[in-house]
């Protein structure tokens, strides 16, 4: 069955100066509506999904637009566009579908900024962690997005229900998850190495994930930065991402993915749909 994707218009309505800016998610679901998938429009997540991972300060400052950093603006409503994303995250994770909602959340950590890093990397709400925490579930979580995701690992780091697996680009942004701990798995690698190299690494990844009977459901971070001359690029192609979505699929679990990096929108849209039609091919 066709993976259904879970959007709204209305995630397009900030930051168009920013390079997590509309265009590249409005280009990706261009892409994706000549594909003829189907599309759902999502509800915000509520503070309850919310305080299941972050801090009630951090949401307060977030709400009251004083939550800023050199790289993460407080736009006007910022807190409701961070909301109506996590309630994006919600539905693919109960319905199995692609979230193509912005912002993208795998930098946020409980209190904003995570792992001791300045910023959080145009994250407001770790949408993946809201999902997670709201199925409850055994979870393997799998961060294919061109930067380690910080945010995910510090929620996660010790919880004896979720594994985190990322493959990313190091040295680069933001400078975490250069070494496995504990239960976040993590495989660095440097910049533009290219499908054979990032494929066997994945391979290795997948293979490192002890007991994979006992997820009940895998949550995949789906970043694209890693394309050809995008901002966390590993070299990877169209043809890349449909071998990623085959070997997930051989994982042979429910799965939801969300849409974190990805700069060059109509790229976005392409590697998708690649992504997607490998899963299910
Ligand atoms: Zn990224």
């Amino acid at each position: 069955m066709k993976t259904k994707i879970v959007f709204s218009e209305k995630c397009l309505g900030y930051g168009t100066w920013h390079i997590e800016g509309p265009q590249r998610v409005k280009l990706a679901h261009e892409v994706l509506k000549e594909q003829r998938y189907d599309f759902l429009e999502p509800e915000p997540a509520t503070e309850d999904d919310l305080l299941r991972v972050h801090d009630g300060d951090y949401l307060w400052n977030l709400r009251k637009g004083l939550a800023e950093d050199a790289d993460t603006p407080a736009y006007d409503n910022i807190y409701e566009f961070a909301r109506l994303s996590a309630g994006g995250a919600l539905l693919a994770a109960r319905i199995c579908g692609f979230s193509l909602m912005r912002p993208p959340g795998h930098h946020a950590g409980v209190f904003g900024a995570a792992l001791g890093v300045a910023t959080r990397g145009f994250c407001y709400l770790n949408n993946m962690a809201v999902a997670v925490k709201s199925l409850g579930k055994p979870t393997l979580i799998l961060d294919v997005d061109g930067h380690h995701g910080n945010g995910t690992q510090e929620v996660f780091l010790g919880d004896p229900k979720v594994v985190y697996v990322s493959v990313h680009r190091h040295p680069h942004y933001p400078g975490t998850g250069f070494r496995s701990e504990g239960n976040c798995l993590n495989f660095p690698l440097p910049a533009d190495i290219g499908e054979k190299r990032y494929l066997e690494t994945l391979d290795r990844a997948l293979s490192a994930v002890k007991d994979i009977d006992r997820f009940g459901v895998v949550g995949v971070s789906a970043g694209f930065d890693t394309y050809m001359g995008d901002l966390a690029s590993l070299g990877l192609t169209d043809n890349t991402y449909w071998q990623v979505g085959k070997r997930i699929a051989a994982l042979n679990k429910p799965t939801f993915f969300l849409l974190e990096g990805g700069y060059m929108g109509e790229k976005v849209g392409k590697g998708i749909d690649q992504l997607l039609k490998g899963f299910e091919s």
